[in-house]
């Protein structure tokens, strides 16, 4: 999409507004298909939480993938976006039994990683076969909250807890029909991907029903420039070989299966957001959006890196600023950027906003949330509207409390 494309979609959609490249999703996905060519049975769920609006959902529905959920709604909206039951994989962490078993009810795929819930729902249903997320211990992630692999994590049946699984296994008769990995965002490594890998093999042989192996996600995008991004195309190799070699040996051609959220969306999205007000102060030159944390809460909650773009002004003189929300506690998006100039009134881009944005996104401070654009074939589709004062108070229930103050006056 081209700089002016985006500034159309502010004028026409208004400000905030989040805009995804349906072309460059479509990209990411054959990339990641083309690099695992080799495999017979590949199957790619898309990981719902990184951007869960219906047209994105329906859109990667068309390319042929699957969808990864971790809540029952996200379940339920994977349904009405079209999948199948046998296109979703549920892989929650930490919900009730209950919620398992309604997901199993409506014909999902089960991933389970905790081996107290394991052996109820094999003692209740040991008709319905799972698959078990494998917690291999292998460091990775760049990001201490979303690093998930390590000891203490709370993700995954540990491998030093295969005998306790095999154990529940053969008394409640229930099969395991996939064995499953995330090691947690940010890989940037493929060595310790596919040593990761090497331990989910090992762990697979102990278990003689298997359709699929499911090695997670995480794969790493370039947020900046050069930053180091994960090299699909040689993990495809190396592990694609290794792979059928497995197969082989398993004795069966087994599905290998991904779920990536933000190697599919990230960079599809742009979100743009107006300037208010340009404001120096003794140490700075702030440039105040008409937006904040409450839209874009990667950088207060993660750290993470936004470029920022000033696409009503691409050819201006670069100048330093702070670029900062209207959120009333500290809401930094960027601090020192280099930026084109900027004069109040300016739209600015936010790269990399597909992934963990609007699927984060907020009412704190009672603002409306963000209008969502999808590009697709050179046209702006919107597909959700800006939120509007009904939506912030719909759910809100008021208490009358005038009768109260009637009673106390008779007293
Ligand atoms: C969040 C998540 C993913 C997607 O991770 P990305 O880093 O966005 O690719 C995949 N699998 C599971 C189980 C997850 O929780």
């Amino acid at each position: 999409m081209t700089e002016n494309q985006l500034l159309k979609i502010a004028q026409d959609f208004g400000s905030p507004v989040y805009v995804y490249d349906a072309e460059k999703i479509e990209g990411q996905y054959n990339r990641l298909t083309s690099a695992f060519k080799n495999v017979k049975n590949l199957k790619i769920n898309y990981a719902v939480k990184a951007l869960s609006n219906i047209s994105i959902l329906k859109l990667l529905h068309s390319l042929g993938s699957g969808i990864d959920t971790v809540s029952l709604q996200e379940v339920q909206l994977g349904l009405a976006a079209g999948f199948s039951p046998d296109q979703i994989i549920f892989t929650p962490n930490g919900v009730s039994l209950h919620e398992i078993e309604q997901a199993a009810k409506l014909g999902v795929k089960i991933n389970i990683d905790n081996l107290s819930i394991l052996e109820q729902f094999g003692t209740k249903h040991p008709e319905v076969p799972v698959c078990i997320r494998i917690n291999p211990h292998v460091m990775a992630g760049g990001n201490a909250n979303i690093s998930v692999g390590h000891i203490d994590s709370k993700f995954g049946i540990s491998i030093h807890q295969i005998p306790h699984i095999l154990r529940i296994v053969e008394n409640t008769k229930m099969t395991i029909n996939g064995i499953h990995m995330h090691t947690g965002s940010d890989i940037l490594d493929i060595e310790v991907f596919l040593y990761a890998s090497e331990i989910l093999f090992e762990t697979a042989k102990q278990f003689k029903n298997l359709d699929f192996i499911d090695f997670g996600s995480g794969f790493k995008v370039p947020y900046k420039a050069g930053d180091i991004e994960t090299n699909i195309e040689e993990l495809g190799k190396k592990l694609s070989a290794r792979f059928n070699d497995f197969c082989k040996e398993y004795g069966k051609e087994l599905t290998l299966a991904f779920e990536p959220g933000k190697f599919l969306v990230s960079e599809s999205g742009s979100f743009l957001a107006q300037v208010n007000a340009v404001k120096q102060t003794t140490s700075t030159v702030f440039a105040q959006i008409d937006s904040g944390f409450n839209h874009l809460i990667r950088p207060m909650f993660y750290g993470s890196h936004h470029d920022i773009v000033n696409i009503s002004n691409p050819k201006g003189r670069e100048r330093f600023y702070t670029v900062v929300g209207y959120i009333c506690e500290t809401d930094t998006f960027g601090n020192n950027r280099r930026i084109n100039e900027i004069s109040e009134g300016d739209v600015l881009c936010f790269k990399n906003a597909g992934a963990y944005c609007f699927s984060m996104a907020s009412n704190y401070n009672s603002r409306f949330r963000p209008a969502e654009v999808l590009w697709y074939k050179n046209k702006a589709h919107l597909i959700r509207k800006r939120e509007t004062f009904e939506d912030i108070i719909k759910n809100q229930v008021e208490v009358d409390f005038s009768i109260k103050k009637e009673k106390q006056l008779v007293k």
